[in-house]
């Protein structure tokens, strides 16, 4: 489905790094930081070990807990919502708007005045069973597939409702919203750099803010809650072990000088499959944003189908010619532990249920070829003819 672009500059960095004793907690890491922070126009960025555990210290920092209300997308991968459950918080889900895929700013702003009220206006929104009352803490859109949510109309909701606004850019890094990177528009915001995104660490992530005791809270989250001073054996607060290491630094770091490269090409894949599956019948091509300031940073190439057995056909259909192509995403209220923690059924967010049904994501990277893409997206063709 993916694929990574590395070169020999990767390779010798992390080579360099092995030889130099230092594996964890070096330089690497600050210098990786700092590209990050200047990619993002962000003040402060903290490397992690994961977009997980990236997203899990803007929640802790953001000071959710018990029974705090954080209103999140279905339509997304998994992490975004269980990181509220790490904090006993309830995730509130409001559903998408059916172009973008991206949560849907006016259910936000009616979710975020229905739960201010509370009672029987703030059960409409919330899970099945849970019990009130919540506060409402915070709001964690997510950029899918890389395409910019609606920042300026979830900066507005945020600032009228004082919640805290945690971007998941983990899809998203150099998209663009009204000109501005994503990332640190909001309070703050993680992008990961698992192998399948568009640059990579192996594992790893990086959180970016604006705020500084934001950042220095998350900066000791991440280092077993040591203060900035980091004696070894001296615990300000509840701490995790959430570093990136130094290899994975070193290789996020070429990567990172490489980005504008790697972006390029991705885009450059995107436009071939747009070109190869410009007029066939019964296939949505992605969302194109109206105003030129947005851009979307490719992370994959998902297509939509009439419904769902056309979309499941053409798996099925693309299978037989060997090639990969996956549904793209299962919505996380569907999974079954969503379900069977919080009873959640088909129809309760019929947009992104109707995604979930008629996507298809496609075989897709930066180092793809054009007969390679040519080569789907025929079968693609055959598969909905
Ligand atoms: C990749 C991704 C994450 C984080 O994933 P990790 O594997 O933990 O790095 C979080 N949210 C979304 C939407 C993602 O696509």
């Amino acid at each position: 489905m993916s694929a990574p672009d590395i070169t020999e500059a990767e390779i010798a960095a992390v080579a360099d790094v092995l030889r130099s004793g230092i594996l964890s907690i070096g330089p690497q890491a600050e210098a990786f930081e700092n590209a990050i922070a200047a990619r993002a126009a962000a003040r402060h960025a903290i490397a992690v070990s994961s977009g997980t555990t990236g997203l899990h210290l803007c929640v802790v920092a953001a000071g959710v807990g018990m029974n705090d209300a954080v209103i999140t997308t279905p339509f997304s991968f998994v992490a975004s919502a269980n990181v509220i459950l790490y904090e006993r918080a309830l995730p509130v889900f409001v559903d998408v708007s059916r172009d973008t895929g991206n949560i849907d700013v006016q259910l936000v702003r009616a979710a975020m005045s229905d739960l201010r009220a509370g009672g029987s206006r703030a059960a409409r929104w919330l899970p099945r069973g849970a019990q009130g009352p919540v506060r409402l803490r915070a709001v964690m859109p997510v950029h899918t597939f890389g395409q910019p949510a609606d920042m300026s109309g979830l900066t507005a909701a945020a600032a009228e409702f004082e919640v805290v606004l945690i971007e998941d850019a983990c899809e998203a890094i150099g998209a663009e919203h009204l000109g501005r990177p994503v990332g640190a528009i909001g309070d703050m915001g993680v992008f990961a750099f698992y192998p399948n995104k568009q640059m990579t660490t192996g594992e790893g992530a990086v959180i970016v803010t604006n705020h500084d005791a934001y950042a220095t809270a998350m900066r000791s989250l991440r280092n077993q809650g040591r203060d900035i001073h980091g004696a070894w054996l001296h615990h300000e607060r509840l701490g995790y072990n959430y570093r990136l290491d130094e290899m994975s630094a070193a290789l996020g770091l070429v990567q990172a000088s490489r980005l504008d490269e790697l972006l390029a090409k991705r885009a450059q894949v995107a436009g071939w499959y747009a070109e190869a599956l410009a007029g066939v019948q019964g296939i949505e091509l992605p969302y194109v944003d109206r105003d030129p300031a947005t851009s979307r940073s490719w992370f994959v190439y998902v297509v939509r189908l009439a419904d769902r057995k056309s979309r499941d056909h053409a798996m099925r259909y693309l299978r037989s010619r060997d090639l990969p192509s996956r549904p793209y995403f299962a919505p996380i209220h569907l999974q079954p532990f969503y379900v069977s923690r919080f009873g959640f059924n088909r129809g309760d967010f019929p947009i992104a249920e109707k995604l979930g049904d008629t996507s298809l994501a496609l075989p897709f990277s930066g180092v793809m070829t054009r007969p390679q893409v040519e080569e789907v997206s025929a079968a693609l063709a055959e598969a909905v003819r």
